[in-house]
């Protein structure tokens, strides 16, 4: 699948800045009559579906092929398509009911061979009408797990913190949950959710035989990518481990010996019975 996602939302400007500043309305909301189309529809899910044919129908004729519309009010992606047995399927945010022709015209393009002058017009477009995206949904505050057997995530992000970002990062951390045993041919260290500014750990590096310093470079890994976001290489895909991202985890003083040790010790993680 393709998806535009909104580089402007995921600097580090937005974890202060967000919510307040996307409350407010438009100026041309009064004037346009496509975008008090558009909030009407985030207060009237029954006629969603109205429009998004509409929609359906003039990519359609832009794309001389079939293509099919479901308008979402998702707080995060606000363009993704996905080709699914020859129909072009689209998922757009409820503010492309506003789209003219010269938007509705990238979004189509935005298929085809000239992603990144599409990908432009579209984030344009997203920039201006970005008072329509509603708040990232604050989920209930799971509780997470940083204390494990072995190693203590929460002191690991501390110090990560003060000695590497100044303090900057703000995420939670935790323990991910365990999953099936068994062997594994690969393993997610780490991941980073965005919207939740959320870090989990794989529950097999709490283990005495994994050594901190890997597990610190883990950690520093997901607390680099609040710091550099993923952004939209030139033609338009989503870049998450750009040439900055790599540079920037180089730098990391425990790279070199993280990397040796986890060549010759994957096998612990892989093999391991949870
Ligand atoms: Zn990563």
């Amino acid at each position: 699948m393709s998806q535009l996602p909104l580089p402007f939302l995921t600097g580090r400007a937005s974890a202060t800045d967000g919510r307040g500043a996307r409350s407010a309305l438009p100026e041309e909301a009064r004037t346009s009559p496509r975008l008090a189309e558009a909030l009407r529809l985030k207060a009237a899910p029954e006629d969603r579906a109205r429009m998004a044919s509409e929609l359906s129908l003039r990519l359609s004729r832009l794309l001389h092929e079939p293509a099919a519309v479901e308008l979402t009010d998702n707080a995060w992606t606000m363009v993704s398509y996905r080709r699914v047995a020859g129909l072009l399927r689209f998922r757009l945010h409820l503010m492309f009911c506003a789209a003219d022709e010269l938007v509705l015209r990238a979004v189509a393009g935005f298929t085809g061979r000239a992603r990144r002058q599409h990908g432009r017009t579209i984030d344009a477009f997203i920039r201006e009408h970005r008072a329509l995206i509603k708040a990232a949904p604050q989920r209930a505050q799971q509780s997470l797990a940083t204390r494990g057997r072995v190693h203590d995530l929460a002191d690991i992000f501390a110090s990560l913190n003060g000695q590497h970002f100044e303090g900057q990062v703000a995420a939670r951390i935790g323990w991910g949950r365990r999953g099936p045993g068994g062997r594994r041919r690969s393993i997610k260290m780490g991941v980073y959710f965005h919207e939740q500014k959320l870090i989990r750990i794989h529950p097999a590096l709490d283990d005495e035989r994994v050594p901190r310093h890997f597990v610190e470079l883990v950690v520093f890994h997901e607390m680099l990518h609040q710091v550099i976001p993923p952004r939209l290489d030139e033609v338009g895909r989503r870049c998450v481990h750009g040439r900055e991202f790599r540079a920037a985890e180089r730098k990391f003083p425990g790279y070199e010996r993280a990397r040796a040790w986890e060549k010759a010790h994957l096998h612990l993680l892989l093999h391991k019975r949870q």
